[in-house]
């Protein structure tokens, strides 16, 4: 099963990643961790793109494609897999449905997690207060200009697959549990 999985910063989308990873037997690639993983191991990538993460920018698209062609091709992803935080602009959408079709790859699901922006600081806030070692993009600050990438770059994204008939809405204002189930519910009956 391959599903893709969007949702703005503090949906937690990350959680309904991993809940589903483990149902499933499938990998989750978070192209946000490979990017964390890339500038703890001072990489190439890494050095290039510490400063955008810190900032809440979003990192060149030719970097993340480059970093999604290598890493959907490892055998781990033959059982499926769930894209968290890829595609984030039409253009990596656009690769997306061109190395997928050339590498003859379906996406399943596409899910956006849906969630009322004016409660998301809040949750981030917690989230902050509640982990000792929070996210250095997890301030206030930052999370206003995720959120505006998000709005700007990503929701248009979301627009391209409602219009080819993909795009799953799910509640995301419920609780951790019940999100799952309507989660669920969408890829077990389609
Ligand atoms: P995330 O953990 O998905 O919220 O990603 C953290 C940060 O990594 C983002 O704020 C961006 O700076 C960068 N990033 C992650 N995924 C992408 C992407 N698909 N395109 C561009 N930048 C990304």
């Amino acid at each position: 099963m391959n599903i893709i999985l969007f949702g703005p910063p503090g949906a937690g989308k990350g959680t309904q990643a991993k809940l589903l990873i483990k149902k499933y037997d499938i990998v989750q690639i978070s192209t946000g961790d490979m990017l964390r993983d890339c500038v703890s191991n001072n990489t190439e990538i890494g050095k290039q793109v510490k400063i955008i993460m810190e900032k809440g920018e979003l990192v060149s698209d030719e970097i993340i494609i480059s970093l999604i062609s290598e890493r959907i091709v490892k055998k781990d992803c033959a059982n499926g897999f769930i894209l968290d935080g890829f595609p984030r602009t039409i253009a990596q959408a656009e690769s997306l449905d061109k190395m997928f079709s050339e590498k003859r790859i379906l996406i399943d699901h596409v899910l956006e997690i849906h969630v009322d922006f004016d409660l998301l600081l809040g949750r981030i806030e917690k989230r902050a207060i509640e982990n000792l070692e929070a996210r250095k993009d997890d301030n206030s600050n930052v999370l206003a200009k995720r959120l505006t990438v998000y709005k700007d770059q990503t929701l248009p994204v979301l627009k391209y697959y409602k219009e080819m008939d993909k795009l799953k809405r799910i509640n995301g204002m419920l609780e951790i549990d019940n999100v799952f189930k309507e989660i669920l519910k969408v890829v077990e009956t389609e």
